[in-house]
């Protein structure tokens, strides 16, 4: 996970500080003060020369919001340099400083560039202190009325406390806390007595963590192991309804990772914090995972993609104890590695739990079409990037990392073979334990276990951006596939059918044309039939064709998966009609058994039918699709189908006779046997109700605020509502709130505010707010949490499909010259289909 600095404020601070000065000392023959943020060169030369690091912190939270949070830090460290003055990292800059001292003595430190820095004069080559009360800073710090957590991953800790913000400084932290009364609190070590947390295993700052606020507590014991939950939820049912599972899935998880890893839990005891609104699905805190609550705690319409959604979340977050916990990167350049090593192994581990889901498939629909979806844009990069700052860490998470980055790993396991690649993960896991490590330390403990190049193999894979891409040919019985760029080697599966029978053909693409020969003439060839192959795929046109008519026919669910991913990249690639994608879809969802095939075709349906159909061809399609919906919903058995079904009729219902049934069904005038609707089932109708401006949507939305049990999804949907106004001036005004950073504080809400702004039932009246939204990128950048750029760009062009919003997006690149490449890079990724739509 991750976020960013906060540069404007830096600035601002920066030009107090040459006012300001405190303590200062200046001397011209000094080397150049650091620059802001944490650069690679500052962090290596501190890596170096720093040692037995320890902070002592303490915190003191008032419980209104707007008050500071007064701190002290104690940092204990022996160091092997006295030639160089000491640099800590702590944004907050020198009106927050209220005391430095050295070695016990005050220091004559100096304020800048986010950073305090200490003469080296009043350091020794050994053991020193260095003691400073300060004002925390409120950035990382997530205050609200009733509760604050800390989030400070990749390098957010200074921006609340002074620090050594980089991984490959770990330390051990004891903290002391207080807060109102009637708060409960939770860090990563155990509280040993009120506010005081024992002392940690070595962690970068990145992991420390607490959370103080009104929680509920929940306790377990599992395996000999006592686990809590804190949580906010007011529905005792739903709490009840989830809390066995919670801690089950949790306890499965260590057991599993303990037995492969073959070292025990690392870190003591074991909380994790539900929090509403968190900015990710979870954060690997040890001792103290914090989670999006929404995400742990299931409602009773929960799908099935959502339960094992929860599990893999879980798995995840426990598999970051070993990998990113225990042996963390040496710099976030390498922080896919964690992100890939967790998903990989959150899939072992979920597997076994989920008996009736075809896990194969599960993976190509969780991984493939999101890896595309960046990996086939202008905006790709590799899986391991150059970083020269922290500050641009944020920028690095994306798809490349959370789902290319496993299909590439499950190559490297069929290349290396399963025991071979638990084998060197135990070395490497033992041999850099509670220490840091590169990609490339890896590389060469499993590189001794292979005859394979594995650098070179790494190199196109992992250090180059982009897909492969290979061509089908056939002639008669011979199948060849041509890849030009051969260096991308890769283990497939391809399916060919005959008249006579549906064959897998194991083959190994190394070569620029690889053949086969086929035992009768082949109906179709799909070379990501088995649902390995991972690049950019072109059908043969006999086998498009093919697919088009009878892909509902083929037996193996993986296989249909796989050919509806690749008729999909067809499809972008324009050699497949929107229109006969659809009716395919239409043809295929009544006869689609598997849930999972049933989500990915109505999500490629969602986005053909908004944003690829013109106008004319959506209105005469829609009566069509609403029918096979709401039949589909009628006829499907299980409750999680049904949820299914229904949200994606929610999304698309635009006939006056849908409407109308959706609205009885807000109202409570009809049910749908076998579906409960939950509080947030029924927020999300009332959204969808007011987008289609229905004559009582401003009544509906006011009703629907009343219905609320929940102050935290009120809160939230009254933030949303006047995105939906039926004004335009409300709905302006809304945007315009946006570009003050207090209005996008919580983040989610804002992205749902700006995605209902650019709703595709907008489009006239919100493709004025493209240009301003992208002005504001890079404030967005400095101010927000790492996913948000991200966010904030598809909230912006996800309902767009017009050619003049794609000339504003261009004309926009076109103008920034020195505009940042990662920002540059998110919104390359969002607009892609927007580009590819302007045929
Ligand atoms: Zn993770």
């Amino acid at each position: 996970m991750i976020s960013r600095t906060y540069n404007r404020i830096a600035f601002a601070l920066f030009l107090l500080t040459v006012i300001l000065q405190p303590g200062c000392h200046s001397n011209p023959t000094q080397e150049p003060d650091p620059a802001p943020g944490v650069p690679q060169t500052l962090a290596t030369q501190r890596a170096q020369t720093i040692s037995n690091l320890r902070y002592e912190l303490s915190f003191e939270i008032p419980a209104g919001v707007s008050d500071p949070v007064q701190g002290k830090a104690v940092i204990r460290f022996a160091r092997t340099d006295n030639a160089h003055p000491l640099v800590l990292d702590f944004t907050p800059g020198p009106d927050s400083i209220i005391d430095v001292k050295a070695n016990g003595t005050p220091s004559q430190f100096k304020a800048v560039n986010q950073h305090i820095i200490i003469p080296g004069a009043e350091l020794t080559a050994g053991e020193n202190t260095v003691a400073i009360a300060f004002k925390a800073g409120d950035a990382s710090l997530n205050r609200n009325p009733d509760f604050m957590y800390t989030l400070f991953v990749p390098a957010r800790a200074h921006l609340a406390f002074p620090c050594f913000d980089q991984p490959d400084l770990k330390a051990r932290f004891t903290l002391n806390l207080k807060v109102p009364e009637d708060w409960t609190a939770v860090a990563n070590g155990a509280e040993t007595s009120t506010g005081v947390y024992a002392k940690t295993q070595p962690i970068p700052t990145y992991l420390f963590a607490f959370a103080a606020g009104k929680f509920q507590v929940e306790t377990a014991e599992r395996n000999g192991r006592t686990m809590r939950m804190f949580h906010r939820e007011t529905d005792a049912e739903k709490v009840q309804r989830n809390r066995d599972a919670v801690f089950d899935l949790h306890a499965q998880a260590l057991a599993w990772l303990e037995k492969y890893t073959g070292i025990p839990y690392p870190f003591g005891k074991f909380d994790f914090v539900l929090i509403p609104s968190f900015q990710f699905g979870g954060m690997e805190h040890p001792g103290a995972i914090f989670y999006n609550a929404a995400s742990i705690l299931m409602e009773k319409s929960a799908t099935e993609n959502q339960m094992l959604n929860r599990a893999s979340t879980i798995a995840h977050e426990s598999s970051h104890m070993w990998f990113g916990d225990l042996v963390t990167m040496r710099w976030f350049n390498d922080v896919w590695m964690k992100e890939v090593f967790a998903n990989f192994i959150a899939a072992k581990i979920v597997n076994p739990a989920f008996p009736g889901v075809n896990h194969e498939l599960r993976f190509l629909v969780s991984n493939y079409p999101a890896a595309y979806g960046v990996d086939r844009t202008q905006g790709t990069h590799p899986i391991r990037q150059e970083l020269d700052n922290l500050d641009d860490a944020g920028s690095l998470y994306g798809a490349i990392i959370y789902q290319k980055a496993p299909i590439v790993m499950r190559q490297l396991e069929k290349i290396l073979g399963a025991e071979k690649l638990q084998e060197g993960l135990q070395v490497y896991l033992k041999q850099f334990q509670f220490g840091n490590a590169t990609w490339l330390d890896l590389v060469h403990l499993l590189d001794e276990r292979t005859d394979l190049d594995l650098a070179a193999w790494s190199r196109a894979w992992v250090e180059e951006a982009g897909r492969p891409s290979v061509e089908t040919e056939v002639q008669g019985q011979r199948v060849a596939f041509i890849q030009k760029d051969p260096r991308w080697i890769q283990q497939i599966d391809v399916v060919v059918g005959t008249a006579n029978a549906t064959r897998s053909v194991a083959l190994n693409l190394e070569k620029e044309r690889t053949e086969i020969q086929t035992e009768a003439p082949p109906q179709f060839v799909l070379p990501t039939g088995g649902g390995l192959a991972y690049g950019d795929f072109t059908l043969d046109s006999a086998s498009r064709t093919y697919l088009l008519q009878h892909l509902p026919d083929l037996k193996d669910p993986l296989t249909r998966g796989a050919a509806w991913v690749t008729l999909w990249e067809e499809l972008l690639d324009r050699r497949v009609e929107p229109q006969d994608f659809l009716d395919l879809a239409l043809r295929a969802l009544p006869q689609e058994t598997t849930e999972q095939n049933v989500q990915l075709i109505l999500g490629y349906s969602d986005t053909a039918f908004w944003n690829f159909l013109p106008d004319t061809e959506r209105n005469q399609l829609a009566p069509k699709l609403e029918e096979t919906l709401r039949s589909q919903l009628a006829r499907a058995a299980s409750s999680t189908l049904k949820s299914t079904y229904f949200s994606t009729f929610r999304s698309i219902v635009t006939t006056p006779e849908g409407v109308a049934f959706l609205e009885r069904v807000w109202r409570r005038q009809e049910k749908i046997l076998g579906l409960m609707l939950s509080e947030p089932d029924e927020a999300a109708m009332a959204l969808e109700l007011a987008v289609r401006g229905v004559p009582s949507a401003a009544a509906i939305l006011e009703e629907q605020r009343g219905r609320f049990m929940n102050p935290d999804r009120k809160a939230r949907f009254e933030f949303v509502m006047p995105a939906l106004s039926g004004d335009e001036a409300t709905r302006d005004k809304f945007f315009a709130s946006l570009s003050d950073v207090k209005n996008r504080r919580r983040e989610p809400w804002a992205a749902e505010g700006l995605a209902y702004l650019n709703h595709p039932l907008r489009r006239p009246q919100s493709e004025k707010y493209v240009r301003p939204a992208l002005d504001l990128l890079r404030e967005i950048q400095r101010t927000g949490d790492i996913f948000f750029p991200t966010n904030w760009m598809y909230a912006t062009l996800g309902g767009h499909n017009s050619n003049a919003v794609a000339e504003t997006v261009k004309g926009f690149l076109a103008e920034q010259k020195d505009y940042p490449v990662r920002l540059r890079r998110i919104i390359l990724q969002s607009a892609d289909e927007l580009y590819r739509l302007a045929w």
